[in-house]
């Protein structure tokens, strides 16, 4: 959350933000609320000395017997307290009004952001890998799942509802393989794998900026304060909250998870309802890095994270596209976006399948994550999160990309390891 001397500051700046982003706030009757709150708060803080300087005088007046004195002063300390009692009330409710408005200020957008109001407006900053031409009449990822045996959206439906599926046999294994993978170039490149909860308290989500505005994205447990997340990222930042980290000589903390993330896609019903795309519950390998407060430094580990990602997908020799995401298609937490798009013949389109975000120390404010500068001074972290790899959407272009005419579906070498050295899948 950014605080309010900033807000008071870049008042214009931000209500621009908001707008480009679609966020419905007004800046203005923040300000104004403030504003508000502030003088009541100094009138609640003159009426409290008052009351106390009298109270004070009725010990004493009582002592000298002036008791007809000492009975004016205490009726005048109830009315200070009724008038106290009011106001307080007051302040209560507009500190409230305040905080409401300021969870929904948004970070303002970097300079190098395109104008835009959704995904169709994000810009192409370069493609990678050729690709597929087939002699054949290529099939979708739910056709070759079928046939091979390893994908099951009957049965998942039938278990789990809408959007559910089942993987099974190699198709459970190539699930975990590209996880395993993922986690291995993240190890590989400094990342620290933890295993985290993924029911966390709501606290966790409002820290990591996942609440108020995405909250009906979000599964609650029944009768507790705990929610299922929808990304480890909310795990992974929430770990560091509250505490002042250690950034040794500067080296920015990368940590890394791979969990279950679950989704309700309220929003989305009609959109990418056949098939793996869009889903309730997947897989999802995570990046987080934590660092010091430097927009050149986070902005090189921006490219660093989306390079990651990137190799993982050469790795899995996938063609791809990276875009600089447009203000419009951003969260109010994101400064500045690139998602990578993998080529999905089945689609003739290019798919999103993974996100990198630079919030520079929005989030830490929130989550009050700090560390000591070189001169002992307390700041805000930057952080930022990537996608490593998410499964089941990367199985969409992994089994169209690379299938046969033969109805075999090859295996790149990396994957190789993680499946026993199997080199392709086949039917039976
Ligand atoms: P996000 O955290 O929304 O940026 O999403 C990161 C990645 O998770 C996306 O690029 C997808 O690969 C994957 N993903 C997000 N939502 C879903 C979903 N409902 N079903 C399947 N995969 C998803």
């Amino acid at each position: 959350m950014l605080d309010m001397a900033y807000i008071r500051e870049n008042g214009e700046l931000l209500q621009r933000a908001a707008d480009r982003k679609g966020i419905a706030l007004s800046v203005a009757e923040l300000l104004e609320q403030d504003e508000r709150r502030r003088k009541l708060l100094r009138e609640v803080e003159r009426l409290r000395q008052d009351r106390n300087r009298l109270s004070g005088l009725i010990g004493g007046l009582m002592k000298q017997g002036a008791k007809e004195e000492a009975e004016q002063i205490k009726q005048e300390v109830q009315t200070t307290n009724d008038e106290l009692g009011v106001l307080e009330v007051e302040l209560t409710e507009v500190e409230a009004s305040c905080r409401s408005l300021m969870l929904l200020v948004p970070n303002p957008v970097s300079a190098d952001t395109p104008e835009g109001k959704s995904d169709a407006d994000n810009v192409e900053v370069k493609r990678v890998g050729e690709l597929p031409e087939f002699e054949f009449a290529p099939l979708s990822h739910v056709e070759l799942g079928e046939r091979l045996g390893i994908v099951d959206l009957q049965r998942g439906v039938k278990i789990g509802g809408a959007r559910q599926y089942v993987l099974k046999g190699a198709g459970w294994h190539l699930h975990r393989a590209v996880q395993q993978l993922a986690m291995d170039v993240l190890e590989s490149n400094g990342f620290t794998p933890l295993e985290v909860p993924m029911m966390v308290r709501g606290e966790a989500l409002l820290n990591t900026g996942f609440f108020p505005t995405g909250e009906d994205q979000v599964f609650a447990i029944a009768e507790e304060d705990r929610y299922l997340v929808g990304t480890s990222e909310v795990s992974l930042v929430s770990y560091l909250a509250g505490e002042i980290v250690e950034l040794n000589d500067g080296q920015p903390i990368r940590l890394a998870a791979a969990t279950s993330c679950f989704r309700r896609e309220i929003g989305s019903s009609g959109r990418d309802v056949h098939g793996l795309y869009r889903v309730h519950q997947f897989a999802k390998v995570e990046q987080v890095v934590v660092c010091e407060n430097d927009p050149e430094l986070s902005e090189r580990l921006l490219q660093e994270i989306t390079g990651n990602a990137e190799r993982i997908l050469q790795l899995l020799e996938l063609p791809y596209r990276v875009v600089a995401v447009c203000a419009g298609d951003m969260s109010q937490k994101t400064h500045k976006q690139y998602d990578i798009e993998t080529w999905m013949p089945s689609r003739q389109a290019y798919g999103e399948t993974h996100s990198a975000s630079n919030l520079l120390d929005f989030q830490a404010r929130r989550a009050n994550i700090r560390y000591r500068d070189e001169e002992g001074k307390l700041r805000y972290c930057h952080t930022l999160n990537n996608t490593a790899v998410a499964t089941p959407r990367i199985l969409i272009p992994l089994l169209e990309n690379h299938q046969r005419a033969d109805g075999s579906v090859y295996v790149p070498q990396a994957l190789r390891p993680y499946l026993g050295g199997k080199a392709e899948l086949r039917i039976g």
